[in-house]
């Protein structure tokens, strides 16, 4: 009898990454077959992943007036992008250059949403002239400034505050964002004030509210504190006659990364959103426009970055992997210390013979590393993939080194396309003076 083909078998949260005939799969292409064909280092995203992320928001959001607007910061790339439009996304943005992206793509400019505590006048201008859907504001004095650009251009500018509903979100310290102690938002205090200021000044118009507490958020009580606390918020905004159109949650959803140390799992969109708007419903805001603002958990999962060994170096203390991909290629782990897990693409043999690594990087600082303490029977030439590597990875990407940036792949089913080439060094100096 011969043995039956291994069933494919996605990995931890990684349901279109998976194992089949010991190769390492992205839906049904072979990581091993782009990486001969592209090089490496290379992120590999699966269009289906995203898909499914993405209708699992809409499951539970169904029946809603209510818009998904993709947080562009997550990973910024064009082919990302246009998927998320064609789907019928609209866009959270941070930036100037972000808004460039968007409408590169075809994004419809009302499903933009303006974010970020620093918007020049020069963003502000180009926004008003596209015409956004709505800025979120984080400071009185970006209200003054932004009325004033308005105004100059002849333009209404649809606003929003975002407030600080001083929740904590649980997560790592540099990516919480929604307690007194951080840089964002109009404090929960001083909101009612602001509204008040931005209904009476000239060229803005009051569009809704905002909150985002944090990212990697795995349980549902912190978003349920925030509406609460928003909540609170629109019932006295608009007994002081302002009225709130739409109310928009932010992002932070987390995504389970397959740490073996990390037991809380984030819960699923749709029941996270079944449960958010049972909250709404019973606290009489059900008809209200619901906007969300979700980044990684949309693309964090639909990614990978396939990496080369190049050499092994055994130490007394530590035995280090040497891959060439790096920090400058995936920050994560130097920047807030997290886990991705690390994959052969060819399964290794029953048995074969493992050894515990630091999976480290070329760049030419200690913080450089994967990974710590992984298991791997590997040797040079052969090839790893970082996974859970589609957020915050290649949009965090530097030149750091002088190291060219990665090449991206978009799969979807058996087709893959190359959606960003390899930068080349000379693009790197090219706009510098010796
Ligand atoms: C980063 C960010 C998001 C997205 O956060 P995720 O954790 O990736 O979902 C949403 N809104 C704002 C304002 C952000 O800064």
């Amino acid at each position: 009898m011969t043995p039956a083909a291994p069933s494919p078998a996605p990995l931890p949260g990684a349901p279109f990454v998976s194992y089949r005939h010991g190769q390492l799969m992205v839906e049904d292409v072979a990581l091993a077959d782009l990486a001969r064909a592209h090089g490496t280092p290379l992120f590999v995203y699966s269009s289906a992943a995203i898909g499914h992320a993405l209708a699992a928001y809409q499951r539970g959001l169904a029946g809603r007036d209510a818009l998904i607007c993709y947080a562009v910061k997550a990973n910024s790339s064009l082919a990302i992008l246009k998927l998320l439009a064609d789907a019928g996304c609209g866009f959270d943005i941070v930036s100037g250059g972000e808004l460039e992206r968007a409408l590169a793509v075809g994004a419809a400019p009302e499903k933009i949403i303006f974010s970020g505590i620093g918007k020049t006048r020069q963003e502000m201008r180009r926004a008003l002239e596209a015409g956004v859907g709505c800025f979120n504001v984080e400071s009185l004095a970006e209200l003054d400034v932004l009325s004033e650009v308005a105004q100059g251009c002849g333009r209404v500018a649809p606003v929003s505050i975002r407030v600080n509903p001083n929740v904590d979100a649980r997560t790592h310290p540099y990516i919480s964002t929604g307690l007194k102690g951080n840089k964002f938002g109009i404090a929960h205090e001083q909101a009612l004030a602001a509204y008040r200021r931005a209904a009476s000044l000239p060229g803005l118009r009051v569009a809704g509210i905002d909150c985002h507490i944090g990212s990697q958020i795995t349980e549902p009580a912190p978003y349920l504190e925030a509406m609460d606390r928003v909540l609170d918020l629109v019932a006295a905004i608009e007994a002081a006659g302002i009225p709130i159109h739409h109310i928009d949650f932010g992002g932070g959803l987390g995504i389970d990364y397959g740490g073996t140390d990390d037991p809380s799992l984030p819960p699923p969109a749709d029941a996270l959103w079944s449960a958010l708007l049972a909250r709404l419903d019973a606290r009489g805001f059900g008809n209200r426009k619901v906007v969300i603002e979700p980044g990684r958990s949309l693309v964090g999962n639909a990614g990978v970055c396939v990496t080369e060994v190049l050499y092994i170096k055994p130490g007394e203390q530590k035995n280090f992997c040497i891959v060439d991909a790096a920090m400058n290629d995936l920050p994560r782990p130097a920047l807030y210390q997290a886990f991705h897990r690390i994959e052969p693409l060819a399964a290794p043999a029953p048995g074969a013979p493992a050894v515990i690594y630091d999976v480290v990087g070329p760049v030419c600082e200690s913080g450089d590393w994967l990974g710590r303490d992984r298991a791997l029977a590997v040797a040079p030439g052969e090839h790893l993939a970082v996974l859970s590597a589609g957020a915050y990875c290649m949009a965090m990407a530097s030149n750091y080194n002088t190291r060219p940036r990665a090449a991206e792949v978009l799969v979807s089913g058996a087709e893959a396309r190359l959606v960003r080439r390899r930068e080349g060094v000379q693009d790197l100096f090219r706009d510098e003076l010796a």
